[in-house]
């Protein structure tokens, strides 16, 4: 039920013994971003092992012997969820291909924004698709380069692609990481051990127990084998717009994204927050998980005591059997309980990271009241979403937006809550970390930082 839909996450390890379940464990760390599938590529003598299924990654590596059928020391691996194409089996990556370099494996996070021309250019020239994602094109795209060797494929490859993408490739001894030259998603790089992990976010390396190094730049190719890694660039043209997204909701707070503590910006969010719309109240709750951190900068800069006031419930699964009795709000009642000791007659301050259709937090609200709560002013750590994410984050229509078309005094009424304050842009940029970096704000405000394609229409997808 939460909002917005994360994307993908992936991770490449290189260098270790057991590199397909250094992967899976990363893997696991990186659910998060997708729950649809999740895949593993290894490689050992020539020889390309891969297994990918649908659920969770738990499920996907249930089998016994499943992990120990990916022989090698490199591996890379991937959590889906479908911002491109469709959730059947065919999708889930990392895919793997056999061209005429030898086999290349690839995850992709991100979305393209001119897959539907490429595609119909390649269609026109013969390719078959497999798959209904975009990230397949770019292996085509390294298939027909005319470059003679791998590396020089994939660099031209991704000269011909624009929009987000974070990659991981295997190839014959070799694991390349990509980043797209915007640097939206996050891709960090780490030791461990004796080799080398990249991976979306740095809480997958702290559970393998790697040690983060550094970004992978915007632009920049890494390439690791066993002799260690060296930098490349494909392009001159960076521009850093990472996705200021990912602070507010969709890192882990215990990641390092783009430099930074996801945790530490997350608080000075939640302090901005306080300073920019106050609130004479009682305590400060938040939705749990993701509006922790937030919640507690609130109540740090304001002063106001931070509390539990709703309980989440981790064991619903991506489906659940209605009861047949109608029971009211039923599916946000199934997810959240409320806490009636910390909420009775209490003038309540929820925090929340955003508001997308506004239904969940409308239900939320009611039931802070049922429970006791006196008054519900509901304070935001993100600028109202007005405009569709084209770079891989899963929004609804802009008609569902609820912030589309509605005043903030509008959607305060549509919610039924006393007061409702959101964090501002300019509130926002100043709380990320700045030095040498720019961010994207595009949901916010409309400033598309890479042109997107206009609908083609001999666009075949599904
Ligand atoms: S439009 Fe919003 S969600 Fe999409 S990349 Fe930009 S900041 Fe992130």
């Amino acid at each position: 039920m939460k909002r917005i839909k994360e994307y993908c996450g992936i991770i490449g390890i290189a260098g270790h013994p057991q590199a397909a379940e250094m992967a899976y464990l990363g893997l696991y760390a990186l659910q998060h971003r997708g729950q649809e599938g999740a895949g593993i590529v290894s490689c050992e003598n020539g020889r390309v092992y891969r297994h990918v299924g649908r659920g969770l990654v738990n499920d996907v590596f249930a089998s016994p012997g499943t992990l120990k059928s990916l022989k090698g020391s490199m591996a890379i691996g991937h959590n889906r969820y479908s911002t491109t194409g469709t959730d059947k089996k065919e999708n889930v990556q990392p895919l793997l291909v056999n061209t005429k370099s030898g086999f290349v494996g690839l995850g992709h996070n991100g979305n393209l924004v001119n897959s539907k021309k490429l595609r119909y250019k390649l269609q026109q020239n013969g390719a078959i698709f497999q798959t209904t994602t975009d990230s397949e094109l770019i292996l085509h795209l390294i298939a027909i380069s005319q470059k003679h060797d791998i590396v020089d494929q994939i660099k031209d490859a991704l000269t011909k692609i624009s929009g987000a993408f974070s990659l991981v490739i295997q190839i014959e001894g070799r694991i390349i990481a990509a980043r797209d030259p915007n640097g939206f998603r996050p891709l960090a790089l780490g030791k461990l051990d004796q080799g080398y992990v990249v991976a979306s976010e740095t809480c997958a390396m702290d559970l393998i127990g790697a040690e983060y190094m550094r970004d992978v730049h915007p632009g920049e190719l890494v390439i690791i084998d066993k002799n260690g890694f060296k930098s490349q660039y494909f392009t001159n043209a960076q521009k850093s717009t990472h996705c200021i997204f990912e602070f507010i909701y969709f890192s882990r707070p215990d990641s390092r994204i783009f430099g930074e503590y996801v945790d530490k910006t997350r608080r000075k969010l939640g302090r901005k927050l306080a300073e920019e719309h106050p609130a004479d109240a009682d305590i400060v709750i938040s939705v749990p998980d993701s509006s922790n951190t937030a919640a507690l900068g609130y109540a740090n800069a304001s002063g106001i005591p931070f509390e539990i006031g709703l309980i989440r419930n981790h064991y619903i699964g991506r489906t659940f059997i209605q009861p047949q009795q109608s029971i009211r709000n039923f599916n946000v009642k199934v997810k959240f309980n409320t806490v009636g000791g910390v909420l009775k007659n209490k003038r309540v301050v929820i925090v929340e990271d955003s508001i997308v259709r506004g239904t969940t937090l409308k239900m939320l609200t009611q039931q802070l009241r049922n429970a006791g709560a006196k008054e519900v002013h509901i304070r935001v750590s993100s600028p109202p979403i007005k405009f569709p994410c084209y770079y891989g984050m899963d929004f609804p229509t802009m008609e569902e937006l609820i912030a589309t078309g509605k005043s903030v005094k509008e959607i305060e009424k549509f919610l039924g809550v006393d007061s409702l304050g959101y964090l501002s842009i300019e509130g926002l940029v100043s709380s990320v970390p700045s030095e040498g970096r720019g961010y994207c704000t595009a949901c916010f405000d409309g400033k598309y930082p890479v042109e997107v394609e206009k609908d083609f229409e001999k666009e075949q997808y599904e």
